[in-house]
């Protein structure tokens, strides 16, 4: 039996941080009638905290503490800016940033400045809303991380647009937004075709490209439960994460005293970038044993024929190749497949982080279509979202083109002209920016700089914007780097310090509300408020009354006259009734495309860059156990018995193959850029295939991007090995 992670280092993690805020505080943290900041899969809001949508709790999910612990911090000290340069601040490691404190006042500084100065609220207005004034709009972008509000989301984007560009986009081009794209040319609807309780008797859960056990750790009981009704999860990963092998869930005294559960009962590990290949090689089997659903693929698809064809003639050679798994595996869990009655498809950015992420996505919904997976209960796909209103923030209009109803929504319902100029995703915000045709940055949230590809090209870039506007909770490294020219920090508080409530929204549309309640800074503001003060000031009241929406009751109301399926949301102060948001759940075989039906796709097998060169791999940059996004909480990464992340996970036989032991030093090169020094580390991961961690890795990743969803290929880049 596989040793189990989890469990007690959650429990002793939460006892630690109790300990440490005092057990009241703590507790009374965890149980607020808020949202949990963390990851998508959701929990919190109404419920109270460690509980969902179907009444599960009290879960301890170590992820949502480590996010709490950040927040409980104090403000940093106003000595500390006139006390340390930039440069000096700089070269502090990105969780020493996060744990210098809470920004508790607004910074300037100006091109050639070596400090940061704290200055008012009014002077820190004036100087945005001068600059945004002399700026033409189409030479401004706005950005947005997934940890903001629907509220603040809605009122930034409209902003930007009323002050006439759609230079508008979000933290997702960088992690699901192949889910989208591949979803929407499959069903018309880009998110989880299925709710929280589906999973609950599923009888059969795929896992590609995903490490639950570390990102969306509640996932893990859904796991656990449907192998203990009898049913199989497969995990599809070239690493071998030993969190998905067996798991303790801290809220399951079986689990706990059991020493952990089961939570792969098939273990399948690709090649990065072979899971087309080892789909396809399902497809061949399902087909070839005449085990699809007939009547789902003749009244509810189209293109099947097409689909069918391709699918015949891709040879058994050319899969085995590709997905580096040979085909008497593939057989086994295709039969698996076939036998299974409800099939859930779960995925995370091991399937987006390619440049062909898109067809990764529509690969798995092929396969889920030929069994008649979708348009029914306790079945579907399942994109394993990233921060936890990702998918708020998308819905809500922080992207470049708004969907056609919005569009018109916005204008009929608001008065406005809306502008119809091609808005940048942000690989094209970056790309302007080099070229110097930004001039202007608004950034709500997140790590910019963290979060790019080509860390020394987004650098450059973001060196090369004149002027540019964060509003953060804590430091990190986008305010020490790429910061040559004029920047503004604006503190903000997180959503469990609002004195109004706002509401997020899940990976399973479930649309839950933060009361806030605790105030810990007495000099951060709202983000609705700070973005609705600086608006105020530029927007003709006349046109739209940015005064007005700084009661959030009356941002919900637009959003929900607005947005569609957020109706519920007009109700909501008084009802406080959360809600599955309407048309995204498929329970009927009724799509939302034009004619209701699913359409099958032909896709080819990726070409593979390797290269034929001397210590060449594929190399994927992933997140560690004590990580979430770009924030790096702790050095360890525990559940994979890392000390360090300046590393190379290889497995033994490719360490043996090019003559070098465990704990030798390599440089790890490409055409993007170099990791010197690197310590080998044995892994169980495919052999052929390497593994660094996230952002460090950035340095190797091309800025090239997937031609349909724009977002680069953070696991899947080539690089080669040289001894130091
Ligand atoms: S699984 Fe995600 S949403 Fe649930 S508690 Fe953990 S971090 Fe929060």
């Amino acid at each position: 039996m596989s040793k189990s992670v989890g469990g007690l280092s959650s429990i002793k993690y939460s006892l630690s941080v109790a300990n440490k805020v005092g057990y009241a505080n703590f507790w009374k943290s965890i149980r607020s009638k808020n949202t949990c900041k963390t990851c998508a899969y959701g929990m919190g809001g109404q419920s109270g905290g460690m509980r969902n949508e179907v009444g599960t709790g009290l879960e301890i999910c170590k992820k949502s503490i480590q996010a709490q612990l950040t927040d409980i911090q104090k403000g940093i000290p106003v000595e500390f800016y006139s006390d340390n340069q930039v440069e000096e601040i700089k070269k502090l490691k990105p969780r020493e940033l996060e744990m210098l404190g809470r920004l508790n006042n607004p910074l300037y500084k100006n091109t050639g400045d070596k400090h940061y100065t704290v200055i008012s609220w009014e002077e820190a207005y004036s100087k945005i809303v001068e600059t945004l004034i002399r700026t033409d709009a189409d030479d401004v972008f706005f950005y947005a991380s997934g940890r903001s509000s629907n509220e603040a989301a809605f009122v930034l984007q409209l902003f930007a647009r009323l002050y006439g560009t759609n230079n508008v986009n979000n933290c997702s081009y960088y992690c699901h937004q192949a889910s989208g794209v591949g979803l929407n040319s499959i069903i018309g609807s880009g998110t989880a075709t299925l709710e929280l309780d589906d999973l609950k008797q599923s009888d059969l859960i795929f896992v590609f490209g995903a490490n639950p056990s570390s990102n969306h750790p509640r996932f893990l009981t859904e796991l656990m439960h449907c192998r203990r009704r009898g049913g199989s999860v497969v995990i599809v990963n070239p690493m071998k994460e030993p969190g998905l092998v067996r798991f303790a869930i801290p809220s399951d005294l079986r689990s706990m005293i059991g020493g952990g559960s089961d939570i792969a009962s098939h273990y399948i590990q690709p090649n990065i970038g072979g899971d087309i290949a080892f789909i396809q090689g399902m497809a061949k089997c399902v087909i070839g044993k005449d085990a699809v659903e007939h009547e789902f693929i003749n009244n509810c698809t189209n293109e099947y024929e097409a689909h069918k064809k391709h699918i015949e003639g891709v040879a058994w050679e050319d899969i085995e190749v590709s997905s580096g798994v040979s085909k008497e595996t593939i057989e086994d869990i295709a039969e698996l497949y076939c036998k299974a009655k409800n099939v859930v498809f779960a995925w995370s950015m091991g399937i987006t982080h390619h440049l062909h992420g898109v067809e990764n996505v529509e690969s798995i919904a092929n396969l889920a279509m030929l069994r008649g997976m979708l348009g029914k209960r306790y079945a579907g796909l399942l994109p394993l979202r990233g921060h936890s209103n990702v998918q708020g923030i998308g819905s809500i209009g922080v992207t470049p083109a708004l969907k056609e109803k919005v569009f018109q929504n916005l204008e009929s319902h608001l008065g406005v002209k809306l502008p119809e100029t091609q808005g940048m995703d942000t690989m094209s915000c970056i790309e302007a920016a080099n070229t110097g045709d930004i001039n202007a940055a608004f950034i709500l949230g997140g790590n910019l700089l963290g979060a790019n590809p080509n860390r020394t090209f987004a650098e450059e870039s973001l060196n090369k914007i004149p002027f540019k506007v964060f509003m953060s909770t804590t430091f990190n490294e986008s305010h020490f780097n790429g910061v040559d020219k004029e920047v503004i920090v604006l503190p903000c508080i997180a959503r469990d310090e609002e004195k109004q409530a706002t509401t997020q929204e899940s990976m399973f549309n479930f649309v839950r509300m933060s009361d806030g309640g605790s105030v810990r800074l007495e000099n951060a503001r709202s983000e609705v408020d700070i973005i609705c003060s600086i608006a105020e000031d530029i927007i003709d009241k006349e046109m739209v009354d940015f005064g007005h929406f700084k009661d959030h009751s009356n941002i919900r109301n637009a959003i929900a006259a607005t947005i569609p399926g957020l109706s519920g949301l007009a109700d909501i102060d008084e009802t406080k009734r959360e809600f599955q948001i309407e048309g995204r759940v498929f329970h009927e075989p009724l799509f939302a495309t034009p004619d209701k039906k699913a359409n099958f796709k032909v896709i080819n097998l990726p070409i593979s860059n390797l290269n034929g060169k001397e210590n060449t791999f594929n190399l994927m940059s992933v997140r560690s156990e004590g990580q979430f996004n770009t924030i790096i909480y702790e050095e360890h990464d525990l559940f994979r018995g890392q000390s360090e992340r300046w590393i190379v996970l290889m497995n033994f036989l490719d360490i043996k193959r090019i003559n070098m032991n465990e704990n030798d030093l390599v440089d790890v090169v490409n055409e993007t850029g170099v990791m010197k020094a690197v310590k080998i580390r044995s892994f169980d991961i495919k052999a052929g295939n390497v593994m660094c961690y996230f952002p460090e890795a950035n340095v190797l990743i091309s800025k090239d991007v997937d031609r349909r969803s724009r977002t680069p290929g953070f696991k899947s880049t080539v690089v080669q090995l040289f001894p130091v």
